[in-house]
């Protein structure tokens, strides 16, 4: 593999291993999608150019190193030390790029590839700490705008899942800043201001006040009574409580931790503080198949309308399920399940497979109604809510399916169907178990 070097020549690399630039522009003239570039610089000029090396279109993919050492926010955007590792890094690269579509426009796409090409990419946040904020480098070099919504979208779509969990930030309760100051505060009237209190108490009469005022010349004379304290704990004690608050005069063991924001002034108790939590992310099962196939997986075509998230398909059939009951009408759940998915995927190209999905739904998209709603229930089962459908037509529609899944002779997809008229009691009572029965049955 070629190596491209970008910046001085570290010890140890000869001439005859690499092409080296100094400059970004003709290093990149010279980039191939089968090159791979190691980057000597110092920081931080170094993580500018690896960012704008990711920003590249042909640049992003290719394995980057860094030769000598990296910040923190280099780090997350290169693919690690030039090292012996690095040399297999580069194998992988040329083995899965062989493999990877050849179609890389979209944003999404991008992203996927990205991963795709070397097993342990991640996309990982990096705490900025001139903005007190983490953001994720990669996405920024790819325009990417709303981060946290667009990666969450991708994991409920199991095209990314989270790797590892980077760090639990606390945030502000009103403006959800995380430059937040911890101190300690009055517990009675939340001042700031508290002091450490060195007092002491007299046996004699009682009498509590700062070491300060107790001092009479070089001995210890209780300034109410008069009597001379002698022995700790004969004559006289230290009160526990050590605070003072300097507003208040109140004196207490331990303050109030308070987290003060430095945004909005808000003073935060601490179970009030929200928090958000920050992930490196890593390819999952159908961003890999993305990645060969150059499309979604077609679980869900396209041609079926927007899928609905199963949570909101679960709420969606308890309503349903509650006004059929009062207003008479009568709707139908249907349920198909690919028993043998799973099995294909790891037996057939992802491609093949894609292409007797879409030929199942294809024909399948006659049967159902622009109104019905559909869930991804998971990774080889789907579930369609179809309203005002008359128990009399669902044993048409199961006739019709049932010969849909028998005409495609040559098509080695196995499908199990099931309906459910609604309303129905039980799912009115216990919705979960009888959804969780049905999604058994299913998988017998
Ligand atoms: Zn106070
Ligand atoms: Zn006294
Ligand atoms: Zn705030």
């Amino acid at each position: 593999m070629k190596i491209l070097l970008l910046g001085e020549q570290p010890l140890g690399f000869s001439s005859q291993d690499c092409h080296q630039h100094s400059d970004i522009e003709s290093l990149l003239d010279e980039l191939q999608i089968n090159h791979c570039i190691v980057v000597n610089l110092a920081e931080p000029q170094q993580s500018v150019v690896l960012k704008q090396l990711r920003a590249h279109e042909l640049a992003y993919l290719v394995p980057i190193f860094y030769a000598v050492e990296a910040n923190a926010e280099s780090q997350v955007l290169a693919d690690g030390n030039f090292d012996e590792q690095a040399q297999l890094s580069c194998s992988t690269y040329l083995e899965r790029l062989a493999r990877l579509h050849p179609t890389l426009q979209s944003q999404t796409n991008r992203l996927i590839s990205f991963l795709w090409l070397l097993p342990q990419r991640r996309i990982s946040p990096f705490y900025d700490a001139t903005k007190w904020y983490y953001r994720y480098p990669l996405l920024e070099c790819w325009q990417e705008q709303s981060h946290s919504a667009w990666l969450n979208s991708l994991e409920k779509e199991a095209v990314l899942s989270k790797a590892e969990l980077i760090d639990r930030v606390r945030q502000c309760k009103s403006c959800k800043s995380s430059t937040l100051n911890y101190v300690e505060t009055c517990p009675s009237c939340n001042s700031i201001d508290v002091s450490l209190y060195s007092a002491l108490h007299c046996f004699t009469c009682g009498h509590v006040a700062s070491q300060a005022e107790f001092q009479q010349n070089s001995a210890l004379v209780c300034p109410n009574c008069q009597t001379q304290l002698r022995h700790i704990g004969v004559d006289y004690d230290r009160p526990i409580e050590n605070h003072r608050c300097n507003s208040c005069s109140q004196l207490f063991i331990d303050g109030e931790v308070r987290a003060n924001c430095h945004s909005c002034g808000t003073s935060n108790r601490l179970e009030e503080l929200s928090e958000e939590l920050w992930h490196a992310y890593r390819l999952a099962e159908r961003g890999e198949l993305w990645a060969q196939s150059g499309k979604q997986t077609s679980l869900m075509p396209e041609g079926l309308g927007e899928p609905v998230s199963s949570e909101h398909f679960r709420w969606l059939l308890g309503w349903q399920n509650q006004l059929a009951q009062r207003h008479q009408q009568e709707h139908l759940l249907l349920a198909l399940h690919f028993s043998n998915l799973q099995q294909l995927y790891s037996e057939l190209p992802s491609s093949t497979v894609f292409a007797q999905l879409d030929e199942f739904f294809e024909r399948f998209q006659n049967l159902i109604r622009q109104t019905d709603i559909v869930c991804r229930w998971n990774q080889d089962l789907l579930m369609f809510l179809l309203p005002n459908f008359a128990p009399e037509h669902s044993k048409v529609l199961e006739a019709k399916l049932l010969s849909l899944a028998e005409e495609q002779t040559d098509n080695p997809l196995e499908l199990s169907v099931r309906f459910r008229q609604i309303p129905n009691s039980e799912l009115a009572e216990q919705a979960e178990q009888w959804l969780l029965n049905l999604v058994a049955e299913l998988r017998q």
